[in-house]
């Protein structure tokens, strides 16, 4: 560890004492290890809980004063290394510690503390009768939000990053300001989608919905009809045109096909759009129901949905002994077609005979429509400056156990991109946009957003960072440093 670095570790120490985590504390280990992909998995010289906006002020001018390169860290869901992670050559801000929740006197506004997780907020609002547009994993963090925020039923009431209100944000001189349509409110259109380039978001205020209800049900089919599957998950992105109520996703793996059905109300009869399902479910190309038909809400759907629990139905199918730890994802949003997604099909089981045993490769189609993003332009507007066509934001996602595969696996990732661009280009049906939270850190995910918004970015950047201290000793994380 060099002596800045030590020296950075003694000064935070006489402001937060024990709560700076050093390779000497029992919890570092588990500081280290807390990302979701262990491909971030990287020792950092250490990390710092911090427990109010003041204390990130107070952690962000020592970095500054010693010039030290820091990541933030809300609950280390990214998958990409060093954007919640650091090397011993810098310090990681810890957010979790930030676990505060309130719900408005008028109900309107839930304030939420930047460590919580979506389950935990989840079931705070459902006690007290209220949804926001949140994750769709419980154990997932509000990074989510800054990242855009791809929600279980995107087109009725548009991403997370539109349902904030306001955001109580840390920036590089000190000072605590809020962003909102009153105050600052370039900053806040910035932070919707623009990820950690202008300050360190404390306490996110969402607007609140009264409970949302979903009635939904996940089903595993065999790849071997993926024709049918693929048809059917275009007949359903037909009806969410007309229907903002509808989600849905289809995920495709080595030994199953997981369709996730997601209706936002609880009829008795089940929604006639999902009947593109039903010639599938009778016949012998349904291998199980992952989850059965359940009247639930977003906390409910998002347990499923947790790694772990829809995991021990997926394992049974695919291979039982193995943990996967260490992953790469990469991106990109089309228009939809389903010769375009029977070229995804081959170009992912072509990738497949590449990758040695054991690692794990599949792909999820996330629909959503023009609703989504009139629903967001409603609410003021984002970043990512999304095209107002129906479209899928695409998941490659590969995992495996062992060290040693990590660049087959890539590859197998980036051919399956590359094929499906080509095609998406050839068809007209290729989008600019990259969502920051599923992209990986070779995709050009700023200039995704289109040459405007960045100079909008870039603007907010220099307004509220003078000194570009987020640009320069911030470790990574789709800077626009890098555009
Ligand atoms: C199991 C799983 C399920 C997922 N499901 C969904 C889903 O349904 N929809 C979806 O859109 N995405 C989903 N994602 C992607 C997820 O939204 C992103 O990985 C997101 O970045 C994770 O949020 P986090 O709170 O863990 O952030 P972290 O991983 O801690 O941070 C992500 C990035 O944001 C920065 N950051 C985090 N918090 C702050 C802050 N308060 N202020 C400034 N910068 C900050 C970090 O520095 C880092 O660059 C999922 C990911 C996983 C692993």
């Amino acid at each position: 560890m060099s002596a800045n670095v030590q020296s950075t570790i003694e000064t935070l120490k006489s402001t937060f004492g024990d709560r700076v985590i050093t390779p000497a504390a029992a919890s570092y280990e588990a500081s280290t290890n807390q990302p979701w992909s262990q491909s971030c998995w990287s020792s950092a010289g250490a990390y710092v809980k911090v427990e109010s906006a003041q204390e990130v002020a107070d952690a962000l001018a020592i970095i500054k004063q010693t010039d030290t390169k820091f990541a933030v860290r809300s609950t280390g869901h990214n998958f990409n290394p060093g954007f919640s992670s650091c090397d011993e050559t810098g310090i990681v801000i810890d957010l979790s510690s930030l676990q505060s929740r309130e719900i408005s006197v008028d109900r309107s506004t839930a304030h939420i503390g930047a460590g919580n997780r979506w389950g935990v907020v989840y079931e705070w609002l459902e006690e007290n009768g209220l949804s926001v547009i949140g994750g769709r994993d419980s154990s997932v963090g509000m990074g989510f939000l800054i990242g855009g925020g791809m929600g279980a039923v995107p087109n009725l009431h548009g991403l997370g990053a539109d349902g904030i209100r306001n955001l109580e944000v840390v920036l590089s001189d000190g000072r605590i300001v809020n962003a909102n349509h009153q105050e600052n409110p370039d900053l806040l259109q910035a932070l919707k989608g623009g990820g950690t380039n202008f300050g360190i978001v404390t306490k996110i205020d969402l607007f609140t919905h009264p409970l949302i209800k979903l009635q939904y049900n996940i089903t595993l089919y065999n790849p071997d009809n993926y024709v049918e599957i693929n048809k059917a998950t275009v007949k359903i992105q037909q009806e969410m045109e007309k229907d903002p109520k509808i989600g849905m996703f289809t995920n495709y793996n080595s030994a199953f096909v997981a369709v996730g059905l997601i209706y936002a109300d609880t009829p008795e009869k089940k929604p006639e759009a999902f009947e593109a399902f039903d010639l599938l479910s009778a016949s012998d190309a349904k291998i199980s129901m992952a989850c059965e038909t359940t009247n639930g809400t977003l906390l409910s759907l998002a347990k499923v949905m947790s790694h772990p629990a829809i995991n021990l139905k997926y394992d049974s199918l695919t291979l039982p002994s193995q943990t996967f730890n260490r992953r790469y994802v990469g991106t990109l949003t089309t228009g939809f077609s389903e010769e375009l997604y029977t070229i995804a099909y081959n170009a992912w089981r072509g990738a497949l005979k590449t990758l040695p045993e054991g690692v794990m490769l599949h792909f999820t189609i996330q629909p959503l429509g023009p609703e989504c993003v009139a629903a967001g332009e409603a609410k003021g507007g984002n970043i990512m400056g999304l095209d107002k066509v129906s479209q899928v934001w695409w998941v490659f996602t590969v995992e495996w156990p062992q060290e040693g595969s990590d660049e087959a696996s890539q590859k197998a990732v980036d051919s399956c991109i590359d094929a499906l661009t080509a095609s998406a280009k050839s068809q007209d049906l290729l989008l600019n946009y990259l969502c920051a939270s599923f992209a990986n850190l070779n995709q050009d995910v700023i200039h995704s957003y289109g040459l405007e918004n960045l100079k909008k970015m870039q603007e907010v950047s220099r307004k509220y960072d003078p000194e570009q201290f987020f640009q320069k000793l911030q470790n990574n994380g789709f800077l626009l440093r890098d555009a």
